[in-house]
């Protein structure tokens, strides 16, 4: 990685975290309740250890093999966040709770239940966030609405997955404040699931609608192009 390239991920980084300022600022929320989660997926080691030396430390990733490569090239790095923010296959679980901080993506009972007997195994809490398809897109992971209740059930139940909130990816639309209403959505999801004491953190909120993710209440926004540029066009770059 050039020194060019590494000025650019610092400095992109800060006009991102200049962006999620101004996105409190505006909405009159407290920016100590906002994180910034970078998408790495499809950038190499050397663009997360940039984005490390800036300061940030949590990173998301959305396939089990990128996790795996990178946290073991930047095991040096001391508190560095993975957070899996991709669909999520059962028998990836050993790996993922070896790994992650956080999975943002857990959208059934059966997935839960794969991730408590890992943790079990390795003697780790995790915590999670169910993922919503609030838009009833067919093509996209997430539980249905009305399958909430019984996924947030199922993990009470559970004695080392530890659910902390919602996670959502809305449509994909040409005009971001589309995505507002989806984010609040979310919100209201909450809100009827035991509100903010129960269910703290929102995980919403992308390159092109963070604002109005932070507008609608997001504490976890998941931020790739604006920090790390463009993905590879080869690349399946659209989150599902
Ligand atoms: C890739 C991805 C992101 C980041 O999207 P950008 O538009 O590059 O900021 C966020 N969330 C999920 C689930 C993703 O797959």
């Amino acid at each position: 990685m050039t020194e060019a390239r590494r000025h650019s991920v610092a400095a992109s980084l800060q006009a991102v975290r200049a962006r999620i300022d101004a996105a409190c600022e505006a909405s009159g929320r407290d920016r100590a309740d906002v994180r910034l989660v970078a998408v790495s997926k499809f950038h190499d080691a050397a663009a997360v250890r940039a984005a490390y030396d800036a300061g940030q430390r949590a990173f998301g990733e959305n396939y089990v093999q990128e996790l795996c490569a990178k946290s073991a090239a930047l095991a040096d790095c001391s508190g560095i966040e993975w957070h899996v923010i991709g669909h999520l296959q059962r028998n990836k679980a050993r790996d993922v709770v070896a790994r992650a901080a956080m999975v943002h993506t857990v959208d059934s009972a059966r997935l839960a239940s794969a991730l408590d007997r890992q943790c079990a195994e390795q003697g780790r809490a995790l915590p999670v966030l169910v993922q919503v398809n609030v838009a009833g897109e067919s093509q996209k992971s997430g539980c249905a609405p009305h399958e909430l209740s019984a996924v947030l059930d199922a993990c009470a139940g559970l004695a080392n997955v530890r659910v902390r909130g919602l996670m959502t990816v809305p449509p994909e639309r040409d005009e971001a404040a589309e995505s507002l209403r989806y984010f609040e959505m979310l919100a209201s999801l909450r809100d009827a699931h035991g509100g903010p004491s129960a269910l703290p953190e929102l995980s919403m909120g992308m390159t092109h609608d963070l604002e109005y993710a932070v507008r609608a209440g997001a504490t976890l926004l998941r931020v790739g192009t604006a920090i790390f540029g463009a993905r590879s066009p080869h690349s399946p770059a659209s989150p599902r």
